[in-house]
């Protein structure tokens, strides 16, 4: 674990550069809105998180032809960071809500590992300590993820 500090926006700029560009090519209206904040994270750990999250959004949007937007949020409270992560999009079915961590819980067959959230889920509890859950229903789905700010305000 590399732990260093960063400025949030740094950090989403660059994990940023290649979704910024997919998104504008499928159309997907993505708005980012983040407080001016540090966190103490690894980068790398914390990119999957991003990433996987966003992958999970662009793959909905694809298949929905309505009005395509992801936003991702950012704000702190009580030195610990929430993070949202909100695609519009059709409501996840309540079949698939209880088993969507799990490992190779996917609903897309071949193209599809199902690895995603579980890899998620677990660098987000179990390595950032944090928490991690979703809301979903006919306006889009949200994936909220809150971990510790560790930075010491003195
Ligand atoms: P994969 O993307 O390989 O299917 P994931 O672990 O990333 O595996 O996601 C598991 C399943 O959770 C997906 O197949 C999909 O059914 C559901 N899911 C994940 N993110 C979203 C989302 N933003 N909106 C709707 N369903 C989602
Ligand atoms: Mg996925």
């Amino acid at each position: 674990l590399e732990l260093f500090k960063y400025n949030i926006n740094d950090i989403f700029s660059e994990i940023l550069k290649e979704v910024f560009e997919n998104c504008k090519k499928e159309k997907i209206k993505l708005e980012v809105e983040l407080e001016d904040l540090e966190i103490k994270i690894d980068k790398s750990l914390f990119s999957k998180i991003i990433l996987n999250l966003l992958n999970n959004a662009i793959e909905v949007l694809t298949n929905y032809e309505q009005n395509r937007k992801i936003s991702i949020k950012a704000e702190s409270k009580d030195n610990e960071v929430l993070f949202s992560i909100y695609n519009s999009g059709p409501e996840i079915p309540e079949k698939i809500r209880e088993y969507i961590f799990d490992i190779f819980a996917s609903t897309k067959g071949r193209n599809g590992t199902g690895l995603g959230l579980t890899i998620t889920y677990y660098i987000v509890t179990r390595i950032f300590k944090g928490d991690i859950w979703f809301e979903s229903n006919q306006e889009g789905t949200t994936f909220f993820f809150k971990i510790k700010q560790n930075i010491d305000k003195t």
